[in-house]
């Protein structure tokens, strides 16, 4: 049997991490994995071949780290349209796990690890843990999801490899997370950063001082969140608040990491090469100019990712970090370059509400998504008008339309939310493009 953690045992020594490597041995190491990957994405999985023909691009013409932006794009839909298994660069037999996120239709994207991919995964989730100031004898309670969602066993895997102790707890059941935290003598706590929201209010009407127990650091990502909500997170529970970046595509959580700096999020660019592109034209953004970042892996075995598309919008700072890594940063993400948002750590878009509310007799396409932010949890209402009849019939008759549209939306989404069924003409109609999504929820927080 093939064990995929490295022993506990192992102490961690950030330093000797290629996140301080002299930038020409970083990029030689960069070459040559760019190398080897390109050929087993080219050798192994049809549409690279196809799309490199067609542009023709050899896996021997990447002669230097400037020849990536000769490779093709791979975006979402490529994820979809080979649903589920088309992308995958191993035999199944290789293959030890299986991960999935919600796609933008009804079928979620499938992501596949070899043992040594869990590996790699684990490498960049201890030094994400270490950059964010755990070591060995951390006590780190993961409320990142378990299970498809690739946030907890990502950070599991981390906090077990730094020779940490990892409370796997997972999300939800608030009044136990704070029981835990008190009572396990927690010093870090990995989440989403609205979850942890909702535990700092929690702790605040169950009477418990967040600041007077030993938790001193919170590891949050998988949405954007601001600088003023990172401000009102650190001031209310006493700790420090990291951001982290990933997404499921590349390898999930462990793509990107704050350091004590908390001044942009070094790229473990040694496995993910990062490439700063204008969304329209798709040409390179001149270094510190503001973009949609695109990734290449660098060593993924079981599903190499191309220039993945990632529909992020940062900027790449080149100036070296005070904390000594030399791997590159990205500025915090705010925003994407398409209309997505994310709600309780599920993707989000509008067009799918849509699809989902017009599949059900009764309304009318005029629909708004309201999101608020309640007691640190984000709520979502989907406001939608239904035709006059509805509202001269029967309360029987509404309520039943009700059912029905809340199912279609959980359906597609996998997320209960809250829908309202309002009259015609109550949604204000635009002249330009209609703005189906009106975000509250940084309204009260950020004040
Ligand atoms: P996962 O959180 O498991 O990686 P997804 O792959 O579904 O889940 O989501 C990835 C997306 O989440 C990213 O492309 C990005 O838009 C968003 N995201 C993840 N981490 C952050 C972060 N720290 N700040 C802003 N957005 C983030
Ligand atoms: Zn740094």
């Amino acid at each position: 049997m093939t064990t995929n953690v490295k022993p506990a045992a192992c102490v961690f020594h950030p330093a000797s991490t290629p996140d301080f490597l002299p930038a020409e041995q970083l990029q030689h190491l960069q070459l040559e994995r760019l190398q080897n990957m390109v050929a087993r994405a080219y050798n192994h999985v049809s549409l690279f071949r196809q799309r490199m023909d067609e542009r023709k691009c050899k896996p021997q013409d990447m002669k230097c780290l400037s020849d990536v932006a000769r490779l093709p794009f791979t975006v979402k839909a490529d994820l979809r349209d080979t649903y589920p298994f088309g992308l995958f660069a191993s035999d199944m037999r290789d293959v030890v796990r299986l991960h999935a996120s919600s796609g933008t239709t009804g079928k979620p994207i499938v992501v596949a690890y070899t043992a040594e991919d869990v590996q790699v995964w684990t490498n960049v989730m201890v030094r994400t843990l270490a950059a964010c100031g755990c070591a060995e004898g951390d006590i780190i309670q993961n409320a990142y999801g378990y299970g498809l969602f690739t946030g907890g066993l990502g950070a599991h895997y981390g906090a077990e490899g730094l020779g940490a102790t990892v409370i796997p707890i997972s999300g939800g059941n608030t009044d136990r997370q704070i029981m835990v935290m008190q009572d396990f003598g927690v010093t870090a706590i990995c989440c989403t950063p609205s979850y942890f929201l909702h535990i700092v209010e929690r702790a605040g009407e169950m009477g418990v001082d967040l600041k007077a127990l030993p938790i001193r650091a919170g590891v949050f990502g998988a949405e954007p969140w601001s600088d003023a909500m990172r401000a009102y997170m650190e001031k209310a529970a006493g700790i420090k608040a990291y951001d982290i970046y990933g997404l499921t595509e590349i390898i999930g959580p462990g793509v990107a990491s704050e350091c004590r700096e908390q001044s942009g999020l070094h790229v473990f660019e040694d496995y993910f090469y990062p490439e700063i592109v204008n969304p329209q034209t798709l040409e390179p953004v001149p270094d510190g100019g503001e973009g949609e970042l695109v990734l290449t892996t660098l060593a993924k075995k079981a599903m190499p990712m191309i220039r993945y598309r990632t529909r992020d919008i940062t900027s790449l700072i080149t100036e070296p970090c005070p904390c000594g890594r030399t791997i590159r940063r990205i500025r915090r993400i705010g925003r994407r370059s398409d209309d997505m948002f994310i709600i309780r750590g599920i993707n989000v878009f509008p067009s799918q509400v849509e699809a989902a509310l017009l599949a059900v007799e009764g309304t009318l396409p005029h629909y708004q998504i309201v999101l608020t932010r309640q007691k640190g949890l984000d709520e979502m209402d989907v406001q939608v008008e239904v035709t006059a009849a509805f509202f001269s019939d029967k309360v029987s008759a509404l309520e039943s339309l009700h059912d029905r549209l809340s199912s279609a939306i959980e359906h597609t989404l996998g997320l209960r939310v809250k829908v309202s069924l309002v009259e015609p003409h109550t949604i204000e109609r635009s002249m330009g493009k209609a703005k189906r999504l009106i975000d509250r929820r940084n309204e009260k927080t950020e004040a």
